[in-house]
């Protein structure tokens, strides 16, 4: 890669850092890479897609297959704590899972495409708003100007610290795990504090399902996981009972079905407990996330195209913990979502020292155009 390409990527990286926006908010973001990417003359650029997602189109002369790549627009509700003048210009909203870097990446992809057309078919570059929330991917599908992109095979990568810089990490089947969140509220009646016993009070019901779902997953599902991610109860009166209570939690598990099973046996101990309690139970789900299916032959794709360009690749034993709106995209098209090593001492991804590390940049870039030229020459 040329310095100047190099060092206006990092500009950009920069840019996209300072100037985070929340999921499905993503408006600025969305400006600053479309006018970036229009510096490379794709054929066509869509935006609005699915919210403020862009898809820029990159046609050869000759026909052939349409490979697709993702990135994500969206950022944290993390406050920043890094002294670095690009860091987070928005209070308490921060770029901590580095999505900026992949933002950068694809528009790198779009330099070298720019620079050098595939010999057939189409690229498209996909900036995907919402991925946080799990709700971008299936409304890009969904848009119905995403049926003239239908890709053949999609690519995204994701960073990852904890593994040296420029690692690949890869596997076959599930990648990542399913999740949702679990919004459970409990109506009972609030009362006199001094007369408790007039009302029905959901503490003791609230206490029992903080304690029980945790246990829910089985033995033999080591991927499954219950996490209480908040719980309210009653107001900060000391003269009202509680009537009222909250409790979220996030199920995950390794595929769908696990994950189906997790959710009748959560909804049933809650509806039981709340049942023996007097309470009327509301249970609702958000932040659905389907498990990454990687396809056997992409991933293949994606292993001789690391070991062209003498990567390093890692076949990960187990799929990740964490969830990932890619899995959306893969339910419906064939492809891989891996992921880069960030470096070994890396903060953590979604921690407030988070930040996307610029010698990623060019290693991804790579990667994904030797993707394009081993598919469409
Ligand atoms: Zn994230
Ligand atoms: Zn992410």
């Amino acid at each position: 890669m040329r310095r100047q390409d190099r060092e206006r990527l990092i500009e950009l990286r920069k840019r996209l850092h300072r100037h985070p926006e929340l999921s499905g908010h993503e408006a600025e973001t969305a400006r600053i890479v479309s006018k970036f990417i229009h510096s490379c003359m794709p054929d066509t650029i869509v935006r609005g897609l699915g919210g403020n997602g862009i898809a820029c189109i990159f046609k050869a002369k000759r026909p052939g297959l349409t490979v697709a790549f993702r990135c994500e627009l969206d950022a944290l509700p993390v406050e920043e704590k890094n002294p670095f003048s690009h860091r987070s210009k928005s209070p308490k909203i921060s770029h901590a899972c580095g999505h900026d870097g992949h933002m950068a990446i694809l528009a790198g992809l779009g330099m070298r495409l720019a620079q050098h057309r595939p010999q057939r078919g189409r690229v498209v570059l996909l900036f995907q708003p919402a991925e946080e929330t799990g709700e971008g991917a299936g409304s890009m599908i969904e848009d119905s100007r995403f049926r003239d992109i239908q890709p053949d095979s999609i690519f995204a990568l994701h960073n990852l610290p904890g593994h040296p810089l420029g690692r690949v990490l890869i596997r076959e089947g599930s990648f990542n795990c399913a999740s949702r969140g679990m919004i459970i509220k409990l109506r009972g009646v609030s009362s006199h504090a001094a007369y408790p016993e007039k009302g029905r009070s959901p503490a003791h019901a609230l206490a029992e399902i903080i304690e029980s779902l945790p246990g829910l997953p089985h033995g033999n599902e080591n991927l499954s996981r219950v996490t209480i991610v908040h719980a309210r109860l009653g107001e900060k009166a000391f003269g009202t009972a509680p009537g009222y209570a909250e409790v979220m939690a996030t199920l995950r598990s390794q595929d769908e079905g696990s994950m189906e099973r997790l959710v009748q046996r959560a909804e049933d101990l809650t509806g039981e407990t709340g049942e023996r309690h007097g309470l009327d139970v509301e249970i609702s789900w958000s932040d659905v996330f389907s498990t990454t299916l990687n396809h056997p032959e992409a991933v293949d794709l994606v292993e001789r195209a690391g070991s062209a360009c003498g990567m390093t690749i890692e076949k990960t034993e187990a799929p990740f913990r964490w969830s990932e709106d890619f899995g959306r995209f893969l339910a419906c098209y064939q492809g891989a979502l891996f992921c880069m090593g960030a470096g070994e001492n890396h903060a953590p991804l979604h921690s407030p020292h988070y930040d996307f590390p610029d010698d990623l940049i060019e290693p991804g870039v790579t990667l994904f155009e030797q993707i394009v030229r081993d598919i469409l020459g």
